[in-house]
């Protein structure tokens, strides 16, 4: 099934027209509404006028996410504060919070590409989706609550946390698509599975799973353990929220909903954009947003896009699955690391639950890399030879995933601070002063 086959389903020559003359309307809407872009603009010497090609982007500046908190909180608006109905923000743990403000028509917009990305993983008006993500602020919660309400699906709203009460709701009223983040879907399982339910006690046929980085092997995990389909969802505060791209259930890249906004890869360093299917930092650019357009945003996630026909039918431009951000990027000696890495070593090696933390510390001059990975019970129990046996077997993957020698430790099942949102994968005690 394909919610809007008309969007999701354009020859690219089509899809191309649409977007130029989109992305003309975004810049114009920017340069004449924005007095930041104005600015922007102006100092780099390009107007509206130098847009005449999707190719013309390029010529334009970035913005970055220290333009939003500059702008903080409502400068980036580019219509009357009454005709923004909903705001959303960051929550700022990093630095000043960055907000995000919608008109009626961008709620809309949001409905429907929410609404898109339930249907790729299976949903119809007939489900019934616990939405686990957190109302708030936090667009996790209200996005999909929006795109639910939209395709005419029944939305259960509980909200993050309170894993006792969630598994009742599951089971009791039937939840057939569940959303959160997947080491939250993670958590949910193993909790599961301690009460002795069975998963053919539950009504769950598929997951949306966002707002962290995941691997294929945790996908294999939660797929398994709670007996579902497990799809990807990519968004962010900046541009809208959750539904800017989702994963159909061919599960190879997400689908962009390239009618409302338009991707394109770059270097991060040179800030040169990239030939089609290279890997790169992905830059965004909303076609349709009216509360606050954003031109060329740079999302500091790495990915790469493939333009062709996807198996599903769809013709909306994927982006592979995001395999780190440049932000989560360790140097550690001088080699780059993604905690991803680490995760798809560790679960190429039976007995092991994906729950782990990487720990980064400098001794003396050099760093060093601690993984502690928690053993299943069965495992843990085996003799103290067995254990460093397994924790040498880690290191090697591990080595072999990003040719360093790290320390491992098993620690008991369940010693790890597990996480309602967004889980802490990395802590790195290295002082850089
Ligand atoms: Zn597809």
């Amino acid at each position: 099934m394909v919610w809007n086959e008309k969007a999701e389903c354009m020859s690219r020559e089509e899809k191309e027209k649409l977007q130029i003359k989109l992305l003309k309307e975004a810049i114009e809407k920017a340069y004449n509404n924005v007095p930041f872009y104005k600015k922007r603009f102006d100092e780099a010497g390009v107007g509206p006028e130098d847009l005449q090609s999707l190719e013309d982007i390029e010529k334009f500046p970035f913005t970055t996410k220290a333009d939003l908190r500059e702008t903080y909180p409502f400068g980036m608006f580019a219509v009357p504060e009454d005709e923004i109905v909903e705001i959303h923000s960051t929550s700022g743990t990093t630095g000043k919070p960055t907000v995000s403000g919608y008109t009626k028509k961008d709620l809309d917009i949001w409905a429907e590409v929410t609404a898109r990305a339930i249907d790729m993983a299976g949903g119809t008006k007939k489900d019934r989706i616990q939405n686990c993500y957190g109302y708030g602020l936090f667009t996790g919660g209200l996005g999909i609550h929006h795109g639910g309400y939209k395709l005419g699906a029944t939305v259960i709203p509980i909200s993050a946390g309170n894993t006792k009460r969630q598994i009742e709701i599951m089971k009791d009223f039937q939840s057939t698509i569940l959303t959160c983040t997947p080491s939250y879907a993670l958590y949910l399982a193993e909790s599961i599975e301690k009460e002795g339910i069975s998963i053919e006690e539950l009504g769950l046929k598929s997951g949306i799973f966002g707002a962290e980085m995941w691997t294929e092997e945790m996908r294999d995990e939660l797929e398994n353990r709670l007996g579902i389909t497990a799809v990807n969802i990519y968004g962010l505060t900046e541009l809208m929220g959750p539904g800017v791209a989702n994963e159909c259930m061919v599960k190879k890249g997400l689908h962009i909903a390239d009618d409302h906004f338009y991707p394109e890869i770059i270097d991060s360093k040179t800030k040169e954009t990239l030939p089609e299917g290279e890997k790169g930092e992905l830059v965004l650019t909303t076609l349709t947003r009216e509360g606050m357009p954003v031109i060329r945003f740079r999302t500091k996630d790495i990915t790469s896009l493939n333009y062709d026909k996807c198996d599903c039918g769809r013709t909306t431009v994927r982006m592979s699955r995001i395999t780190g951000r440049t932000d989560d990027m360790l140097k550690v000696r001088g080699v780059i690391v993604f905690p991803s890495q680490i995760e798809r070593a560790i679960l190429k090696i039976e007995g092991l639950t994906p729950n782990y933390q990487i720990i980064v510390t400098r001794p003396e001059y050099l760093d060093e890399i601690e993984v502690q990975v928690e053993a299943t019970p069965s495992l843990f129990s085996d003799e103290m030879k067995e254990m460093e046996a397994i924790e040498r077997k880690i290191a090697n993957k591990i080595h072999k995933e990003i040719g360093l020698r790290v320390n491992v430790s098993l620690v008991e099942s369940e010693s790890l601070p597990r996480s309602e949102g967004k889980a802490v994968r990395v802590i790195d005690k290295r002082n850089f002063d």
